[in-house]
């Protein structure tokens, strides 16, 4: 393996920024409750990165010294060529990259699994929130969980380790999560509870269903023995091991709990917008400086100003007489 050059991606705070999340679409062929409104009107094709363009900033990104990308969206896998990135970006693992992976609901992961697998893709995170097939259907507002159990078997068969991630939401989710944790557990698999953040107009009422993980950990405290767990990814999620099923549960909570102070990632959205901090409304525009030279000096010009712009901490929060969140939807940048 070739030696990681140094990182020019230091921030303010001397937080050094290793973790690209890139979003590479804003569509979806889901509707979840919390991140997306049922009549959600998509971005027009023409202000995307291509793929192309997609590679060109995320290959920028690796030479000043992120190591790790995570593809997202909306839905990556909706994304049309979008092996065609993975392949591109999956070259330079072992050439400053270390780790290439998505974030995905799934329900196209038995398609690519097998692809993923070949340019260098070793984990997965897959979002499920229910294992009832006609509540997954209400929260997704129309989707199958026969494709994204399908394709969590296909992962597993091709060699992924798979991660699930569950938003956690009063009414229902209390009665739901042992079974979740079970499943996970049962076959291998880390399960992360998110807590729900105040991102877009989703036609759904936060305050109604917001659950803070303090509440959850507690009630799940009365069924398991939730041990502390050393495991750190260099991200919001706490972990803890579950004693009776030997399996590893995180929890993120950025509403009540700060990871701010250790936050080593900047999210890029698929229109070319860096956002240095996904709680905040700051962002430094990168498409025109892509579009317009064929040189990186604008690019990383921009790069770097965005970089130096990171804020301390987001400004979340959910509070009795309102929400304090962003206008912008989860997928617009990337969850
Ligand atoms: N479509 C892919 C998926 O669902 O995994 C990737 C994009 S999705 C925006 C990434 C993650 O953000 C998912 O795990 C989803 O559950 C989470 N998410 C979306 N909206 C959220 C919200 N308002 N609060 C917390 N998590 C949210
Ligand atoms: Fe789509 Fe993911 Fe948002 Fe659900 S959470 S609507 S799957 S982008």
């Amino acid at each position: 393996m070739q030696k990681t050059p140094e990182s020019k991606l230091v921030d303010p705070f001397g937080r050094k920024i290793s973790y690209l999340r890139l979003s590479v679409t804003d569509r979806c062929d889901l509707r979840c409750v919390y991140c997306m409104a049922e009549e959600m009107v998509f971005l027009p094709k023409k202000e995307l990165l291509t793929i192309e363009e997609l590679y060109r900033v995320a290959s920028r990104m690796i030479d000043l010294g992120v190591t790790k990308i995570r593809l997202t969206g909306g839905e990556p896998l909706v994304r049309r060529n979008i092996m065609v990135l993975f392949e591109m970006l999956g070259k330079h693992l072992g050439h400053g990259l270390e780790e290439l992976t998505l974030t995905t609901n799934g329900t196209l992961l038995a398609r690519y699994a097998e692809a993923l697998v070949q340019n260098g893709v070793k984990r997965v995170n897959v979002s499920l929130d229910t294992l009832d097939p006609v509540r997954y259907h209400q929260l997704t507002r129309r989707g199958d969980i026969a494709h994204v159990l399908a394709g969590i078997d296909a992962a597993q068969k091709a060699g992924l380790k798979v991660k699930l991630n569950a938003v956690a939401m009063r009414g229902g989710f209390l009665g739901e999560v042992d079974d979740l944790i079970r499943f996970a557990h049962g076959r291998g698999m880390d399960l992360t509870v998110i807590e729900e953040m105040p991102m877009g107009y989703t036609g759904h009422d936060r305050y109604e269903t917001f659950l803070s993980l303090g509440a959850l950990r507690k009630s799940l405290e009365q069924r398991w023995t939730l041990v502390p767990d050393a495991h750190c990814s260099g991200g919001p999620a706490r972990y803890v091991t579950v004693k009776e099923t030997g399996g590893r549960l995180g929890f993120i909570t950025p509403l009540s709990c700060d990871f701010c102070a250790s936050c080593n990632r900047v999210r890029i959205g698929s229109t070319g917008k860096l956002y240095p901090c996904m709680g905040q409304s700051g962002m430094v525009e990168l498409r025109e400086a892509i579009r317009s030279s064929e040189s990186d000096e604008k690019l990383t010009e921009l790069i770097l100003k965005a970089i130096d712009s990171k804020p301390k901490g987001h400004e979340f929060s959910i509070e009795k007489d309102g929400i304090c969140g962003l206008s912008r939807h989860m997928s617009e940048l990337g969850g």
